[in-house]
C-alpha cells in the first residue's frame, strides 16, 4: 500500500499511545488540509501491510492504531488488513475519513473497514469550523463516532469528549 508515513508514539489521534499510519492519497483537497503532501496518490512511499503490521507489533507500549491520511478508506482492503491485525493485538482501532459515516456505510467495500473501527472521525475538515479546542478533530463539523454502538443503534452515536 501506498503511505505518507508512520508514527509510533502519536497521543494526538487519539486516547494513549498510538501507532498512526498516515495513507498517501486524498481527494477531498480540503481548504486549510494540515496533510497537503499526502494528496498525490502517486506520492509517499510503497509498503507492505506485513512490513507495517510487523512495525505495529515492535511496541509493547502502543494501546491502538490510527488510520489517518490523506484518505484510509480510499485503500480499505490494505487497510482492512491492518485493522484486523490490530485488533487481533488487541489494539482499539480509530480510522479518520473525509467521508461521512453514511456514505461509508452505503459502499459495499469501505463498509467492510467501518465494521472493524471502534471509533470514526468522519467529515472534511472545514476551515471556516477550525477549533484548536476540540479533542480529536480539527472542525467542529468532523464527528468522533462510537462504531459499534452507531451500527447497533442504526444511527450516529458520538464518543463523549474526553474529561482533562
Ligand atoms: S480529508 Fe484530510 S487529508 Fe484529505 S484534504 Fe481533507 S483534511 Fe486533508
Amino acid at each position: 500500500m501506498r503511505i505518507a508515513g508512520l508514527t509510533q508514539d502519536s497521543i494526538v489521534d487519539g486516547p494513549g499511545f498510538r501507532f498512526t499510519v498516515f495513507v498517501q492519497g486524498c481527494t477531498h483537497h480540503c481548504e486549510g488540509c494540515h496533510n497537503p503532501q499526502t494528496h498525490d496518490p502517486a506520492g509517499g512511499r510503497e509498503m507492505t501491510t506485513d512490513e507495517i503490521i510487523r512495525e505495529m507489533r515492535s511496541n509493547p507500549l502502543t494501546d491502538g492504531l490510527t488510520l489517518s491520511g490523506g484518505e484510509p478508506f480510499d485503500q480499505s482492503e490494505d487497510c482492512l488488513t491492518l485493522a484486523l491485525a490490530a485488533k487481533e493485538s488487541g489494539l482499539n482501532v480509530w480510522s479518520y475519513s473525509g467521508y461521512l459515516f453514511e456514505q461509508l456505510l452505503a459502499d459495499e467495500k469501505k463498509s467492510q473497514l467501518l465494521k472493524e473501527l471502534d471509533v470514526l472521525v468522519d467529515g472534511p475538515f472545514v476551515l471556516s469550523q477550525r477549533s484548536l479546542a476540540l479533542a480529536w478533530r480539527g472542525s467542529r463539523n468532523q464527528r468522533v463516532i462510537d462504531v459499534p454502538k452507531s451500527l447497533a443503534a442504526g444511527e450516529v452515536v458520538l464518543v463523549p469528549d474526553p474529561v482533562y
